[in-house]
């Protein structure tokens, strides 16, 4: 299989099938998958974003970027975190939430204040964070991609009326690209990812 370039990897929007996609825990780190980060942090910095995971660039993976300074001058700030597992759970908050795989889209979220989260590095180190506030609210939303789950999807009923037109609008977006051969089909994706998700499990 060839190498995943930096031309190839690219951040998928709504409804793109990775964004669906349930991601396989990681088993082995090798170099490719460290140049991937590597390229993670690239495309985050470029949109502007705090995270990025690895569902989001349609890789089958259980990991996340994320740099809560969104400044890639601030390097000390980046963290990687391997097959995050929420450990505890408190408060709750309510906060504008937006992604970089539906642009322009905001909405409310309802979240939990703190999190403690476990997760490895690329070096198999285990790692454990107490998040709070953004930290907390970034670190929820990232490891629910890992579930193929986005935060469209926690929208109370206001919300959700708020944002359907423009979730029609990236629909027809996507269909449209697929018609003209801009994107693979959802069948097409499909087969990559599940090919994908054997090489690092
Ligand atoms: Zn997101």
């Amino acid at each position: 299989m060839t190498l995943l370039t930096r031309d190839s990897l690219q951040i998928v929007h709504f409804p793109h099938p990775a964004l669906r996609w349930e991601s396989k825990p990681v088993r082995k780190v090798d170099d490719e998958l460290r140049a991937l980060v590597r390229l993670m942090f690239d495309l985050m910095y470029e949109a502007r974003g705090i995270g990025l995971a690895a569902n989001q660039v349609a890789l089958p993976c259980q990991l996340f970027v994320l740099n809560l300074t969104a400044d890639p001058e601030q390097a000390s700030e980046e963290r990687v975190l391997v097959n995050p597992v929420i450990e505890k759970r408190k408060g709750t908050q309510e906060e504008e939430e937006g992604c970089l795989s539906l642009p322009e889209v905001f909405a409310k979220v309802r979240r939990s204040k703190t999190v403690r989260v476990t997760a490895y590095d690329l070096d198999g180190n285990e790692q454990t964070f107490e998040a709070d506030s953004l930290e907390a609210r970034a670190m929820q939303h990232e490891i629910d991609h890992l579930h193929g789950v986005l935060f469209i999807d926690k929208l109370a009923e206001a919300g959700r009326l708020s944002v359907a037109e423009d979730l029609t609008r990236f629909e027809q977006r996507y269909q449209h690209a697929v018609r003209r051969g801009e994107i693979e089909s959802k069948a097409e994706t499909h087969r990559r990812l599940r090919e994908l998700e054997t090489r690092w499990a």
